[in-house]
């Protein structure tokens, strides 16, 4: 198998980089075409203001903010759908790393302009000094099964018939386990047995980071609560209703789950 290029985090700073490869991220969240793995451009001149995300394929790569919207630009969920899995991790990057710099020009304690630091993937205040690193919000993701059988749900956000697995913020003071038991028993109604973590994903809309975990149910009834959820029910593997997308880690779950399935059969 040949290796997949991955974002290595060595790089600290961009300055007095003349060549590297960029990432251009607009307001909207939009990125521009470029040469290399459809998104990264060639930089032939320093450019002060750019972050510092990583190495790949042996080459820096920075992050430059566009201040305008671009509506020609693809959005960040496009090029997930288009580019191969492995810029995955990439496109996560960029995105978060572009929304946390636009959300943090101003000190959340004192009200100041803050500046990027030096050396550090932090925004600090010119007054008081407090930092801001990008904010990743961890949420549960899990599977819900009884016996051979998938509980699904659907959002009013999702597109019209699709269904996939429940989520939620994990609450200060709260461990996974507990988080995941409680957001099932307020979406769905359902109490939840033996758990077991799948894996995680830092998800960049706008940055959910998600531990993903099977879940077995010991009660079947399913009562919704009607505004984060508005359908839910109980589905066997062979009858699965529109699903998301490949790449998204609910989709790996529901993969992982109904093969696992079909080798016991
Ligand atoms: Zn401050």
């Amino acid at each position: 198998m040949v290796d997949q290029p991955r974002l290595e985090r060595t790089l600290k700073h961009a300055r007095h980089l003349e060549k590297a490869r960029h990432i251009r991220v607009d307001a909207a969240g939009g990125i521009v075409a470029g040469e290399v793995d459809g998104i990264l451009g060639e930089l032939r001149y320093p450019l002060p203001h750019a972050i510092a995300l990583g190495q790949w394929r042996g080459e820096p790569v920075l992050l430059s903010l566009d201040e305008a919207t671009h509506p020609e630009w693809p959005s960040g969920r496009e090029w997930l759908n288009q580019l191969p899995e492995y810029a995955f991790e990439l496109i996560s990057t960029a995105l978060q790393v572009s929304h946390w710099r636009r959300d943090h020009r101003f000190c959340g304690r004192c009200g100041k302009p803050t500046q990027q630091h030096r050396n550090e993937l932090a925004m600090v205040c010119s007054n008081c000094r407090l930092r801001a690193y990008p904010r990743q919000s961890p949420c549960i993701i899990t599977l819900v099964s009884h016996g051979r059988q998938l509980l699904l749900a659907r959002s009013p956000r999702f597109k019209q018939g699709r269904f996939s697995t429940l989520a939620g913020f994990i609450e200060p003071g709260e461990s996974a386990e507990q988080a995941l038991r409680r957001e099932v028993m307020e979406e769905v109604g359902v109490e939840i047995g033996r758990v077991r973590y799948f894996k995680s994903q830092s998800w960049p809309f706008p940055h959910s980071f998600m531990l993903a975990f099977f879940a077995e149910a010991v009660s079947r009834d399913i009562h919704i609560d009607g505004v984060e959820i508005e359908a839910a029910d109980w589905f066997e593997p062979e009858q699965l209703p529109a699903l998301p997308a490949v790449g998204a880690i609910s989709r790996q779950l529901i993969d992982t789950f109904v093969n696992g399935i079909a080798i016991q059969d």
